[in-house]
């Protein structure tokens, strides 16, 4: 099954390797701006953030930090309400980062859902993480003062899982997906020429 295509942009804001712990929950985040601007934020050493990853509205995945080591995306814990929480020990060591162009008010693109349930799934396989919603979690589950990263709409989470679910049980639509996105960036960049 191929992987599906990331754009390494790099991030400075990292740990080197996880302190023995491994990638064991996938956390959504909403970037509440755009993936440019991300790109930008996360180059920059004074923000003092990163994800692993980012998704864009046209489905564009863009890489910041390995898997391997640890994003700053969600080292604050408040009122956590997802059970696989571990207590005193911080979220970024055991968890990988995925943002999301937009803002949580806005409704995501088809193609932006199905990069990220391609991702959900490839991340899942590669580190035997199961595909539910106790392992793909929104990051207002860790932080209750963001309630709303990744968005307004909980549903969304859901709606995650099951296409990553059915994307793992249906292989063939993982390449379907793949084809669309980069149909869709063909598009775009016919357009901008
Ligand atoms: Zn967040």
């Amino acid at each position: 099954m191929n992987t599906i295509q990331k754009i390494w942009k790099g991030s400075p804001n990292f740990w080197i390797g996880r302190k023995g712990y491994k990638p064991e929950l996938i956390v959504i985040h909403i970037m509440d701006g755009t993936l440019s601007g991300t790109d930008a934020w996360f180059a920059n050493p004074a923000s003092q953030v990163s994800a692993h990853y980012g998704i864009g509205e046209n489905g564009e995945i863009h890489q910041y930090v390995k898997e391997e080591d640890a994003a700053w995306h969600a080292g604050r814990v408040d009122a956590p309400s997802a059970k696989l929480v571990k207590a005193n020990v911080n979220p970024n060591l055991y968890t990988i980062g995925i943002e999301h162009e937009g803002k949580p008010e806005d409704k995501w693109t088809d193609e932006m859902k199905q990069a990220s349930a391609s991702l959900i799934r490839e991340i899942c396989q590669r580190w035997q993480i199961p595909i539910d919603r106790d392992h793909i979690i929104g990051h207002y589950q860790i932080y209750s003062k963001k309630p709303d990263c990744p968005s307004h709409d909980k549903k969304i989470l859901n709606e995650l899982v099951a296409l990553a679910s059915q994307q793992q049980a249906n292989p063939s639509l993982v390449e379907e997906g793949i084809k669309k996105i980069e149909e869709g960036l063909a598009l775009i960049k016919q357009t901008l020429k």
